[in-house]
């Protein structure tokens, strides 16, 4: 039974390497992310609480994502591990974590960090295009779409997310730094910290991440 979280800047493709490395090992993939959509597409009081501050351009709180996270925990498919995306966001949220798998009797195996320049953050985000209807990603020069500016899938209109703005991307990345330097100090003092060279093609970093996370299991 190993349980990971994986720490990278925006675009360092976390949900991806998480989700890869999660069917890999037979760890379930957990995304904060999807929990608060679930939510919100089910309508519940914390999806509705959640909806109303992300309209306001504002995150979900820590209590928020803490509750959405104990609930998915508590199902019986997360007893033989998983890999966490999107948590721990926070330093206060780290020990968040560490109360819940002590609760559990199950120790945090790493903190997968994906590491990427910020440039080459910057060049992968502003490149992105989002398909307004069925959500598919492409990106300018590392995955275009076949015919410019349409979707392979569903042949709607491909779209720049608001999100991926060079002004945005700058400040996404200020925030990220501003949160995330505490939470790999405290994963490094843990000696629990492992750093991925992130910065290459998506297959080279899944291999990379695979190896380490192996040589961590074995
Ligand atoms: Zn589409």
């Amino acid at each position: 039974m190993h349980n990971f979280v994986f720490i990278g800047s925006p675009g360092a493709g976390k949900g991806t390497h998480a989700a890869t490395l999660g069917n890999q090992l037979g760890l379930l993939h957990i995304s904060t992310g999807d929990l608060y959509r679930d939510e919100m597409a089910a309508g519940t009081p914390l999806g509705l609480a959640a909806k109303r501050l992300l309209d306001q351009g504002l995150l979900g709180t820590d209590a928020m994502t803490e509750t959405l996270l104990r609930r998915r925990l508590a199902r019986p498919d997360t007893g033989g591990g998983f890999i966490l995306d999107g948590f721990p966001r926070t330093l206060a949220q780290t020990e968040v974590l560490r109360k819940i798998l002590r609760e559990r009797g199950q120790p945090l195996t790493a903190a997968i960090f994906l590491a990427v320049p910020d440039q080459s953050v910057i060049k992968r985000l502003s490149g992105r295009l989002i398909c307004l209807q069925c959500r598919q990603i492409y990106h300018r020069e590392y995955n275009p779409p076949r015919r410019p500016g349409c979707c392979d899938v569903c042949g709607a209109a491909l779209r720049r997310r608001a999100d991926d703005r060079p002004a945005t991307i700058k400040e996404r990345l200020r925030v990220f730094h501003a949160q995330t330097g505490p939470i790999l100090a405290y994963y490094r003092d843990r000696q629990l910290l492992v750093t991925v060279d992130a910065d290459a093609p998506v297959a080279t970093v899944a291999q990379r991440v695979e190896q380490a996370a192996r040589r961590l299991i074995q």
